[in-house]
């Protein structure tokens, strides 16, 4: 991502920040776990486990409905954490960012109110071939009801889209592009600066599934310029069923809620109902009070380090990983763009990926083997599945060494 440095700013010492997070102290099949499928949720250091067992023992209330103090008190925390997720994208406003459960909730949102009111008959929706299914189906779906057309974003060998084929695509029939910023299975970094202007200029609004790129590298939704932007806490070192969605407050005051119910309304009547503003009206019931506490933790602690040192750090791991890997007999990365996140997908002839990863869990070792939810990628590549490793800051040398070696281990014991 950016040129490479040594040893964390910070401290130094990468045995600190791993002191942080309780689980990487744990054994695996009587081996010290390494974990290397960061790209399927990261793990959790003591100060966003600390703010829930806080907000569970000391703050629990409901927000935006009580007078009293522990409502208030909970309200505030609240909606601070908005404003911090709001300065981690550099939102213009507070009111852009919703609390969702997660990257496939955001999406859904958007194909669906968005959809609803923006989408019809013969209508284009571009997706790429490297798309999670997260990002395929909710468009799939809404083509389907609306009888509108998806179409997709070639790629080229090594994992990179064919920006001649998308200019040809977008035209005046189009009224969505949804684009990963960082694929989860090849971990190339698309060009979506370059994307969202290209689609701008034949006024197309632009989605992006940022659910790879925020636990990776800084992200500025103005200086993007696109229209929504969606990541999962769970993979940001935060709890589980929190995400967000950022909206361009245009979109927002535009769109119709997504679901309704409580907290999403101004007044009710049984003849008419009229709707909050942005963010409440897009965030019906009770919300993930604690996940949202949880992951402004997690942000403060992804900015005590930086996401500039943990995108260079995580550079080193990327090259340092590719070169073992490359010198493996049989072995073939699948995804080897000039621009890549900490992910590195592979296969060895002969041998089933899954076989792979079960011999690694035996040294203690969790990589990610199958499809990756990108079946569609897999039957572009011509394969049923890769074995996927995914790093994050807290991962060493080390460790890479070690999974080198258990690797060169399960290759002969399978073949
Ligand atoms: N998009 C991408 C690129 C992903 O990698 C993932 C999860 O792996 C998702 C979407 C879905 O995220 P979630 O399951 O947190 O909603």
């Amino acid at each position: 991502m950016t040129e490479p440095i040594t040893t964390y700013k910070t401290s130094g010492n990468i045995e600190i920040i791993r002191a942080d997070f309780p689980i990487l102290s744990r054994k695996v099949n009587g081996k010290p776990l390494i974990y290397f499928d960061n790209g399927a949720t990261s793990q959790k250091p003591k100060s966003v486990i600390d703010a829930l067992d806080n907000y569970y023992s000391n703050q629990n209330a409901n927000i935006h409905r009580g007078v009293h103090t522990l409502s208030q008190e909970i309200t505030l925390d609240y909606e601070n954490a908005r404003t911090t997720i709001q300065k981690l994208l550099n939102a213009a406003y507070s009111h852009e960012i919703i609390f969702t459960k997660g990257t496939t909730d955001g999406i859904n949102l958007v194909a669906t109110s968005f959809g609803k009111r923006y989408v019809g008959l013969g209508d284009e929706i571009i997706v790429s071939a490297m798309e999670h299914h997260s990002n395929i189906l909710p468009w799939q779906q809404l083509c389907d009801e609306k009888g509108a057309i998806l179409k997709v974003i070639p790629i080229n060998d090594a994992g990179e889209l064919q920006l001649e084929e998308f200019k040809k695509l977008v035209n005046s029939k189009t009224k969505m592009v949804a684009i990963s910023h960082v694929s989860n299975t090849l971990g190339t970094i698309n060009p979506i600066k370059e994307i969202i202007k290209l689609a701008h200029a034949k006024n197309v609004p632009v989605l992006v599934d940022g659910a790879q790129a925020v636990p990776h590298t800084i992200v500025d939704v103005q200086e993007l310029d696109c229209d929504f932007y969606c990541f999962s806490g769970h993979k940001l070192f935060g709890p589980t069923g929190i995400g967000i969605l950022y909206g361009k407050e245009k979109w927002l005051n535009a769109m119709p809620p997504y679901q309704v119910g409580g907290g999403t309304i101004k007044t009710v009547s049984f003849e008419k109902t009229e709707y909050a503003d942005p963010p409440l009206k897009f965030e019906a019931g009770t919300p993930h009070i604690a996940g949202a506490i949880g992951l402004a933790a997690a942000i403060d602690y992804v900015n005590a380090i930086g996401l500039n040192t943990i995108a260079s750090y995580e550079y080193e791991l990327l090259t340092y990983a590719t070169e073992a890997l490359q010198k493996i007999d049989g072995l073939k990365i699948i995804g080897t763009a000039k621009q890549k996140a900490s992910v590195i997908s592979f296969i060895v002839d002969g041998l089933h990926p899954f076989d792979i990863g079960t011999i690694l869990d035996q040294l203690g070792i969790a990589v990610r083997t199958g499809h990756h939810c990108t079946q569609p990628l897999m039957a572009r590549y011509g394969i049923s599945g890769t074995v996927r490793v995914s790093f994050a800051f807290y991962n060493t040398k080390y460790e890479i060494d070690e999974f080198i070696e258990g690797l060169q281990r399960a290759i002969k014991m399978l073949k």
